[in-house]
């Protein structure tokens, strides 16, 4: 299967994970900040998880360089514009691109409404020049504490006209999902819908919170839910998704090998599975790659691969009348 050709769908894509080093380096420079490298090559190595980590610290040490980025409006609105175009030009036809408001204005102390109109036209502009799909989810960062939490969730009300979901994402061990509760609740009450980032890398407990108490149509990785049978048959019979990443799932060791992935064995199942890149950037990969990967070392198919293509259009939060022109791209691929 060329996977480059194929109409694809991205479920699971951090905005903040999306950046290109060429322009971290040109950015950096604008804003007098000072970087550990200023060449692409030395670049690499800091702000780039190109294998398994060592500890969680290397992670967070290479976001933080992403995050750094985010020092002025017009910085967000190119961010935006060349995520959205990189996805695009990687054959993806609908993409929900997510970001952390609170994570993304911190450096400068951005406004978060002026942000918002520069993340809304940097999609617009990219659309006027490539033929895709884009749906923005609001992320509460657990870590950033309750404050921004009740923030985000009242950011998410306000802006709800361009806004198609709502994440609760890292640390999700230190953080219990009861302490948001409350808060996404009046998310539920307004029928947006959730995915929470969840058993990455603890048990399957915390994926049966995130639906019980959070009320997640969806889960982000989700890796441990194969460990507790009777969750996959409630995900099954329930529909609802996993948004799975096979690369950053190995980096960041929610598996040891590739080969011990368990979407290939979910999806056979039943399950709604969908592959994503989560972080392209931060990774290094693009969504065509993770296709190959998984027909290479996670046991797809090409039809599993085209099954879990269209589990991520139905999966989508994008209103119907936008996956139509997708489904009818894929049906195009796909030939009669
Ligand atoms: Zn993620």
């Amino acid at each position: 299967m060329n996977h480059l050709s194929l109409p694809k769908v991205e479920l699971h894509r951090h905005l903040e994970g999306s950046l290109r080093l060429e322009t971290l380096i040109e950015l950096a420079a604008q804003h007098g900040r000072s970087l550990p490298s200023t060449t692409v090559a030395g670049l690499r190595d800091h702000a780039q998880v190109l294998k398994p980590m060592g500890s969680l610290q290397e992670v967070l040490d290479a976001f933080v360089l992403f995050q750094d980025a985010f020092r002025s409006l017009d910085a967000v609105e190119r961010l935006t514009f060349e995520a959205v175009e990189d996805a695009a030009l990687d054959g993806v036809r609908l993409l929900e691109l997510r970001f952390s408001p609170g994570f993304m204005a911190e450096p400068a102390g951005l406004d978060w409404d002026q942000m918002m109109l520069r993340v809304v036209r940097g999609v617009e502009r990219a659309q006027e020049q490539y033929d895709i799909v884009v749906g923005l989810i609001a992320i509460v960062s657990r870590s950033l504490g309750p404050r921004s939490a009740r923030d985000t969730v009242a950011f998410t009300l306000n802006w709800r006209a361009h806004i198609v979901g709502f994440d609760l994402a890292d640390a999700e061990e230190a953080y219990p999902a009861s302490d948001f509760a409350t808060e996404m609740g009046q998310l539920f009450a307004i029928d947006m819908p959730i995915t929470v980032h969840s058993g990455e890398n603890v048990g399957p407990e915390h994926i049966r919170t995130s639906v019980d108490i959070l009320n997640a149509r969806r889960i982000g990785h989700g890796v441990s839910i194969v460990r507790d049978p009777t969750l996959v048959e409630r995900f099954i019979e329930q529909g609802l998704a996993l948004e799975m990443c096979p690369t950053s799932n190995l980096r960041t060791r929610a598996v040891d090998r590739l080969e011990d992935h368990p979407a290939a064995q979910l999806l056979g199942q039943g399950a709604c599975v969908t592959l994503n890149s989560d972080d392209p950037g931060l990774f290094d990969i693009t969504l065509s790659g993770e296709l190959a990967l998984a027909q290479e070392r996670l046991g797809f198919t090409d039809e599993m691969i085209v099954a879990s293509t269209r589990h991520a259009i139905e999966a989508s939060f994008v209103p119907d009348a936008q996956k139509e022109e997708v489904r009818e791209a894929l049906r195009g691929f796909l030939g009669p």
